[in-house]
């Protein structure tokens, strides 16, 4: 079966923007895996011939009055049970919070390849100071993409293919 790529991240990060424009107008699969109960989460795609799964974790149910952090755990575990590797977004506007440090150091237990992005770098040519923060997070180089503009998409899908 194809290689599965989760998309972990906050809310408000830009997961599903992201996840919408990789998969573009191909229809998202609903499948058949508990947690992943709602349209629009799960789809196959592919990059320069390499077939892969993708799931945006923001889009599994979670009880409706849990608190983000918990259910940012919640989707952390079921990232870490399916993927094949997880795509940590977080927000270049924001910069580093506590709840990215928290599911940070979670996803750093995995074991499995984490890619650190850093979201809504709209204007590459100006890049907010605040972005060297992220590399506290000891989960190496964060890529900046703007997914709104689509920039930068290209070398993370590259990553993304390389990292299977
Ligand atoms: P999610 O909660 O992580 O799924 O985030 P969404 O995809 O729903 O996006 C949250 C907000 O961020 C929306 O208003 C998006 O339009 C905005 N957004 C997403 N990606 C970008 C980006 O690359 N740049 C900017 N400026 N805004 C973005
Ligand atoms: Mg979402």
């Amino acid at each position: 079966s194809k290689p599965i790529l989760a998309v972990v991240g906050r809310p408000n990060v830009g997961k599903s923007t992201f996840f919408n424009r990789i998969i573009g107008e191909r229809k998202a699969i609903v499948e058949d895996v508990p947690g992943v109960t709602r349209d629009r989460i799960y789809a196959e795609t592919e990059w320069n011939g390499r077939e892969f799964a993708i799931i945006d974790t923001g889009g599994i149910e979670a009880s409706t009055d849990d608190p983000i952090l918990s259910q940012m755990r919640d989707q952390a575990v079921v990232a870490m049970d399916m993927a094949d590797l997880i795509l940590f977004m977080v927000d270049g506007k924001e910069g580093l919070t506590t709840a990215d440090i928290e599911v940070g150091a979670i996803l750093r237990r995995t074991g499995k390849k984490v890619i650190l992005v850093v979201n809504k770098i709209d204007n590459p040519s100006k890049m907010p100071d605040t972005i060297y923060d992220f590399y506290e997070l000891g989960l190496g180089e964060p890529i900046p993409i703007s997914s709104a503009n689509m920039l930068n998409i290209g070398d993370l899908l590259d990553e993304i293919v390389s990292g299977f």
